[in-house]
Formats: structure tokens, C-alpha cells, sequence
């Protein structure tokens, strides 16, 4: 280990930072965060340090409007410098060796006594990452994937944590059971309300827990918007779930490349259903939830696309309230959204449409209930799930409600997957040229003017063909 790693308190502590350009305002503004009595000398002021000093807040912040001279370093905890002249940088390191004062010298390693970490500040929490100096582009790296990985309510959590230290300590006399009953604090239900902001459900849930001794109930149901394929358009928040997941109960429609990112010992439940064919009822899905969820199991029931279009995930959530077990929902990018980017469809556009409109054709009574007003006068796009058996009806229905028979009609199959097709033709050719072309699900459908631009604005996979081409 070439680099003792550790974190100083420097809250009003006399810090000294050499030179007052951009380099210097970054390393102020780490310093001024963590609560030091900052001393900068430098002959002129970057734009940044002057707005520092100028604020009326500036607080403790000194400009000593000159060249170092060695002195300065005296009485400082810390030094840094920042200047682009080596000769300023060596004389500060100098001084500050000759008195034993650790001193920094951003980007020169040698001149260094300490260097400064990559930062994830999740305070409390804090993570620093250092490559010895070797590589800080790497360093950089590296916090990235942090970020991705830690939410931003773990700060909110360890406060929480600390707060019931002395309860649990004094609940627990057996280390063993304390770190039992704080792990369960940390990852189950208490956790999930401090991510929901619900601090009072996080705090009753604790002092039942407290209270109650036995059977710590982690159980927890996460829905999760997989979105329409490719795994990088899931969210973070859903990243994280997957990872934490004891089980998941998956639809057909979650892709391959989405499972690929989740725990490796997660137990897995495919419960995938077709319109009219196989997999699991809806009943049966909600009672796998609960008996897993009150088995005490993390359980991510992950959904294609959004939970809440067309996903039944307001039967789910429901049926768990009733049950009284504790859930989260995560969302995703819906098909409509998802088609719309990837087939270089804007599904609303101000020269082409005003308005957006998500629906489902299930039957012909259903595509009877709607208004095709809006789509008949141009100011409407209507994206229709699970509906490509259906054309016959739904032609018939556009046209009787005066929707003009050339209005551009787009079939997204496969949106943002490798494998995606579009297919652009219009009300009176939808049926003979989904026909043509064996359009088939999962595929979205975008009615109205846009559709019309898709050839012209596909950016994604292979090019969009219109119907009737052959
Ligand atoms: N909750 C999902 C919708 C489930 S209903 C969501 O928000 O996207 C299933 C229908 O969604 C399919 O019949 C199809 O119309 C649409 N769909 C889902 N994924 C799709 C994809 N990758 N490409 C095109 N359509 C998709």
C-alpha cells in the first residue's frame, strides 16, 4: 500500500490553497464543502475564486493578493497547490515538507506528499477511490460505476442508522442478533420507505421491529418498468432492485439482455403470458408475490416496458396492500416511447401533432368506445399495444370516423432491439400490408402524421420499408 487512506475533519480548520485560477476554484470548492477555513494566495483571481470572494456569504475565505512566499504555509493543517508555474508548486511542497504539513500539488504526484481521491458523497456515506496516482482517468471510471450502483437515499440511511443506534444497542445485548436486526434495518422494507421519503413509515416500522423481537419482516415486492428490450434503457433505480432481488417473477416480454443484469442466484419465475395463450393467471402471479414477499424475500416482479401502461401493475399492488406487503414501483420506458425513439417517430411534434394518446384495441367493442376525432383532424397520434390482431376493426373504424384513408400508419416490431422492424403504410393499407409483411408481436402501432416521417428520421436498425413495396 503506497497510500494510507483516510478522512480528515478539517471544519474550521486553516487550509491553505496557492494559486487562484480554474484548477484552484475546483479544489476551493472540495475544501469549502467540507467546512475549512480557507486562505488563498495568488497574485490575480480566476472569474470563479473573485465570485467566491465577492459573494456575500464568502465566510472565512481570505485572498492574500501576492506570490507565495513560504510563510504563508504556516499554521495550516493542509496545503494544496494549484498554480501552473512548477517552480510556485515546489517552493509551496517545500515549505510544507519542512514543516511536516501534508501538501498537495494537483496532477504532480512526486511533488505530493497526499493525493486527493475520486469522490462519492452520498453523506455520510462516503466513498473515496485512488489509483495510487497512477491513473486518476481511471479513478474517474471507477466512481462512475459507483454512482450507478449506490442510491442516493444511503446517506439518508446511514442518519436513520445512527439515529437508532443506542435503541438497537441497548435492545440486543448479543452482537450477533444486533447486526442481524441492523442488516434487516438496512436492506428490507425500513430502507425501501427512506427511499420512498416516508421517514414516519421507516420510523414505526423500526419500533415495531424493536418491539415485537421475533420474525423480521424483509419481505418486500419492487415492481420494476424492464422497458422494451435493450438493457440500457432500464433505469438505475431498477438496476439496483435486480441486483438486490432474492427472487424475480419476469414477464415473456423482459428481454434476455435485461435478466443478463440481475443477481446470478436469484430464483427466477417466468410467468410470461401471450394474449390468449399459456403462463401464468394473474391470480396465480399475485400469490407468488406474497408467498415469496412473506417468506421474507426481496422480490422484484419485473414487467416489460412500464408497470403502469397496460402491465396490470395497479391489480398487483393492490392485491399486495390487501396482504400487507410492503412494495415499491419502479418505472420504465413504455413500448409507445420506446417506438416513437427508435423508429424516428416524435409523437408529437407542433407541426404534425399536439397530442399523444396510449390504447389497447382488444376487441371491436373496445375500438367502438374511442373518439377518432382528433386523429381525423390532424392533431393526434394514437400508439396502440397488443392490438396488431385487430386491423380489420380498427380500419373499418377509422375510416367510418372520417380518419382520411392516406393517414400515415407505423408498425414498430421489436422496438429498440437488434432486431427491429418498421413498417410504414397507412389507414386503408394496414390490414393488407401487416398481412404482407408478417407483422408480428410484440409490436407497437403509431397512427397519425408523424408515422410519416419514420423513413425519412429512422436513425436505428435496418430501414424502415413501407407497405406495398413487395
Ligand atoms: N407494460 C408494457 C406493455 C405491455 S402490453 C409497456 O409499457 O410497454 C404488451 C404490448 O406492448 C405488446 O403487444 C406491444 O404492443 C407492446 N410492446 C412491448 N414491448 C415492445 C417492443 N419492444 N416493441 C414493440 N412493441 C412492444
Amino acid at each position: 500500500m503506497r497510500y494510507f487512506p483516510l478522512f480528515l475533519d478539517l471544519a474550521g480548520k486553516p487550509v491553505l490553497l496557492v494559486g487562484g485560477g480554474d484548477v484552484a476554484a475546483r479544489k476551493f470548492a472540495l475544501l469549502k464543502d467540507a467546512g475549512a477555513k480557507i486562505t488563498v494566495v495568488a497574485p490575480q483571481l480566476g472569474a470563479e475564486l473573485a465570485a467566491e470572494l465577492a459573494a456575500p456569504a464568502a465566510g472565512a475565505f481570505t485572498h492574500l493578493a501576492r506570490t507565495f512566499a513560504a510563510d504563508d504555509v504556516d499554521g495550516a493543517w493542509l496545503v494544496v497547490a494549484a498554480t501552473n508555474d512548477r517552480a510556485v508548486n515546489a517552493a509551496a511542497a517545500a515549505a510544507a515538507n519542512a514543516r511536516r504539513i501534508p501538501c498537495n500539488v494537483v496532477d504532480d504526484r512526486e511533488l505530493s506528499s497526499f493525493i486527493m481521491p475520486a469522490i462519492i458523497d452520498r453523506s455520510p456515506v462516503q466513498i473515496a477511490v485512488s489509483t495510487g496516482g497512477t491513473s486518476p482517468v481511471l479513478a474517474r471510471l471507477v466512481r462512475e460505476r459507483l454512482e450507478t450502483l449506490l442510491d442516493t437515499s444511503l446517506g439518508s440511511l446511514a442518519t436513520f442508522a445512527d439515529r437508532w443506534r443506542d435503541a438497537v444497542k441497548r435492545k440486543f445485548a448479543d452482537i450477533g442478533a444486533r447486526r442481524r436486526f441492523l442488516s434487516w434495518m438496512l436492506t428490507g422494507p425500513v430502507a425501501a420507505s427512506l427511499r420512498a421519503g416516508r421517514d414516519a413509515q421507516a420510523e414505526e416500522l423500526t419500533q415495531r421491529a424493536l418491539e415485537t423481537e421475533d420474525g423480521l419482516p424483509r419481505g418486500h415486492v419492487v415492481l420494476v418498468g424492464a422497458g422494451p428490450g435493450s438493457a440500457g434503457l432500464m433505469t438505475l433505480a431498477g438496476l439496483r432492485a435486480l441486483q438486490e432481488a432474492d427472487v424475480i417473477v419476469h414477464d415473456r416480454l423482459v428481454s434476455a439482455e435485461v435478466l443478463e443484469l440481475a443477481r446470478r442466484d436469484a430464483a427466477r419465475f417466468d410467468v410470461g403470458k401471450f394474449v390468449g395463450g399459456g403462463g401464468a393467471t394473474q391470480d396465480e402471479i399475485n400469490a407468488l408475490l406474497v408467498e415469496h414477499a412473506q417468506r421474507g424475500e426481496y422480490v422484484v416482479r419485473l414487467k416489460g416496458g412500464d408497470p403502469f401502461v397496460f402491465g396490470r401493475g395497479g391489480e398487483e399492488i393492490d392485491h399486495l396492500r390487501q396482504h400487507g406487503v410492503s412494495f415499491e414501483v419502479i418505472p420504465g420506458i413504455t413500448a409507445a416511447i420506446a417506438a416513437g425513439a427508435y423508429a424516428g417517430i416524435p409523437l408529437t411534434d407542433r407541426r404534425y401533432s399536439q397530442s399523444v394518446r396510449f390504447l389497447t384495441g382488444n376487441s371491436d367493442e373496445q375500438l367502438a368506445q374511442y373518439s377518432y376525432a382528433d386523429l381525423a383532424a390532424g392533431r393526434e397520434t394514437l400508439a396502440f399495444y397488443m392490438s396488431v390482431g385487430r386491423l380489420a376493426g380498427l380500419r373499418a373504424r377509422l375510416l367510418e370516423s372520417g380518419v382520411p384513408a392516406a393517414m400515415p400508419v407505423a408498425f414498430v416490431e421489436n422496438a429498440s432491439r437488434t432486431e427491429q422492424r418498421v413498417i410504414v403504410s397507412s389507414v386503408d393499407g394496414m390490414q393488407r400490408d401487416a398481412a404482407a409483411k408478417q407483422v408480428k408481436a410484440p409490436t407497437l402501432m403509431i397512427i397519425g402524421n408523424v408515422a410519416g416521417v419514420a423513413a425519412e428520421l429512422q436513425w436505428f436498425g435496418r430501414a424502415a420499408v413501407a407497405g406495398g413495396a413487395g
